[in-house]
């Protein structure tokens, strides 16, 4: 009967899945929800209009085929629906977890226009799920291997988009990272939270079966150069990320106390997966006062960290108003169910102490009016100048590209910002100005989203296909 009820959205309103306790949450590093039960998804899948012109497949960046899917889903067929979900994206149950939704493809659902957008995210991440727990495996019967093979330096969600279209099409991939684990910023930066490890465990192990080659702990420049991947290899794709900090430039960023974002969750990570080398690394917020600087995602995922760290308080300034915040709204909702305070319209301009960090001053701003990009630019209020009491301070004011030295010396040309030159729009696509050597995701297009770097990795691969005649 449900199969055929075209007012499901109305009798059944949108579900998100139920959230661990509090308690757990403020002390674990554990994903906050539960997973979908299989009547959950189906009633929820059942929502969709399946309207003729899918809003959601175009937002998605990757383009997924949103609806069939989740019209899969609510016939029961898994398998199929694995099937069909990862011919566009090669990490779904990623994409379902971190994807910010409200932005992208739950944003432009018919529904969510008054009604509740479909909780597209979660029936992505509980199709992969359930298909992995019942046995599936990517079909790899029908491919046809070929003698080449391509280096990818990388194994951050660029480097796997690019691997996984690669061997899907008879190409051996082999993945060099300089990390102990595959994932880059998924593994070493999202927390745990946010993301499961044991997720990208497995995924090591599906791709590894597919044919992906990963030499892990392998740092390109340094333990392999990269002539030496120019030789051996018919093409390089590179996904190294990007991972300069971005400084405020204001006085008392040097002082002991302050810390920059990437490095207080990656140590935090190193703790909680074992792969800690000096225990003098880790950093510690427990009984501390702490600020963080910033509105994006790394800063929620600090304020997060550090209340799980069980620190004595978490303040995050930022410099616009809540609606202005770049990160994902779920994510601030969660950061203040756990209890971190936000002060909203604060601009820091001096990191202040003696010897150590004791506090920050913030001068309040308001927002002027749009510039040519429509963002309205913060303008500061005279004579609000206040300190805001701290012990540590982390700074999470995003990341630029670092090209690396070794670039130059392989004709691969960057931007005036250190952005790797590949684009979509031309006759191979991501290739850099080395024609052997491709490129995408953060690199190329600065610090984005997990899923447009995938999806630049994947167009990248058809790149390179093409490059090599195949
Ligand atoms: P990366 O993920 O950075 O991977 C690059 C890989 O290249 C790394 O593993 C690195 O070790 C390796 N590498 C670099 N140089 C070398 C070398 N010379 N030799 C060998 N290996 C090398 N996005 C979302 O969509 N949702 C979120 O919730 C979200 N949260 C985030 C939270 C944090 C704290 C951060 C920092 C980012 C977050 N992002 C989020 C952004 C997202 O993680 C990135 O946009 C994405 O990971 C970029 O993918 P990438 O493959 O281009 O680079
Ligand atoms: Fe939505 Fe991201 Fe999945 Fe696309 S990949 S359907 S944007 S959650």
């Amino acid at each position: 009967a449900r199969l055929n009820n075209h007012f499901q959205f109305v009798d059944v309103g949108r579900q998100d899945p139920a959230k661990k306790a509090l308690k757990t949450r403020k002390t674990q590093f554990v994903e906050i929800y539960q997973p979908f039960t299989e009547e959950q998804v189906q009633g929820q899948a059942h929502r969709c209009l399946e309207c003729g012109n899918p809003y959601c497949e175009w937002k998605c960046p990757v383009h997924n085929f949103i609806p069939n899917w989740l019209k899969l889903i609510s016939e029961g067929n898994i398998f199929e629906a694995a099937e069909l979900s990862h011919q566009t994206n090669s990490l779904p149950e990623v994409c379902g977890r971190v994807c910010p939704q409200d932005r992208l493809c739950e944003g432009a659902c018919t529904l969510n226009d008054g009604f509740g957008a479909v909780t597209i995210g979660n029936a992505e991440k509980y199709i992969t799920d359930t298909a992995f727990a019942m046995g599936w495996k990517p079909d790899m019967s029908k491919v046809v291997w070929t003698d080449k093979k391509v280096a990818v330096i990388g194994a951050g969600p660029a480097g796997i988009g690019c691997a996984d279209v690669l061997v899907r099409n008879g190409v051996k991939p082999v993945v060099f990272d300089r990390y102990p684990e595959i994932g880059g910023l998924l593994t070493f930066g999202i927390p745990e939270f946010k993301l499961e490890k044991s997720v990208l465990t497995r995924r090591r192990e599906i791709f590894t079966e597919m044919g992906i080659e990963f030499r892990l702990n392998t740092e390109v420049g340094k333990d392999i150069t990269m002539e030496e991947l120019l030789r051996d290899y018919d093409a390089v794709f590179m996904g190294m990320g990007t991972y300069k900090y971005m400084k405020g430039g204001f006085p008392g960023e040097n002082l002991a106390g302050v810390y920059d974002a990437l490095p207080f969750l990656v140590a935090n990570v190193n703790r909680n997966m074992g792969f800690e080398k000096d225990p003098a690394d880790y950093i510690s917020v427990e009984g501390k006062r702490v600020v963080v600087l910033g509105g994006g995602d790394t800063a929620m995922d600090c304020n997060r960290t550090s209340i799980r760290q069980q620190a004595a308080s978490v303040t995050c300034a930022y410099r616009r108003d809540e609606a202005n915040m770049p990160g994902s709204k779920r994510e601030v909702v969660n950061a203040k169910q756990e209890g971190v305070k936000f002060l909203f319209n604060r601009q820091p301009v001096e990191i202040v102490g003696d010897g150590k960090v004791e506090g920050v001053k913030v001068v309040t701003t308001k927002l002027g009016e749009p510039d040519v990009n429509g963002r309205r630019r913060p303008e500061v209020i005279p004579g609000s100048e206040e300190i805001v009491p701290a012990d540590v301070v982390l700074v999470a004011f995003g990341f630029q590209p670092d090209p690396a030295p070794w670039f130059a010396d392989h004709d691969i040309s960057v931007n005036d910002w250190g952005g790797v030159e590949a684009k979509e729009a031309q006759t191979y696509k991501f290739q850099t100005t080395n024609p052997k050597v491709f490129a995408g995701g953060d690199m190329v297009r600065g610090s984005d989203l997990v899923v447009t770097a995938i999806w630049e990795g994947r167009e990248a691969a058809e790149g390179i296909l093409d490059y090599l005649d195949l």
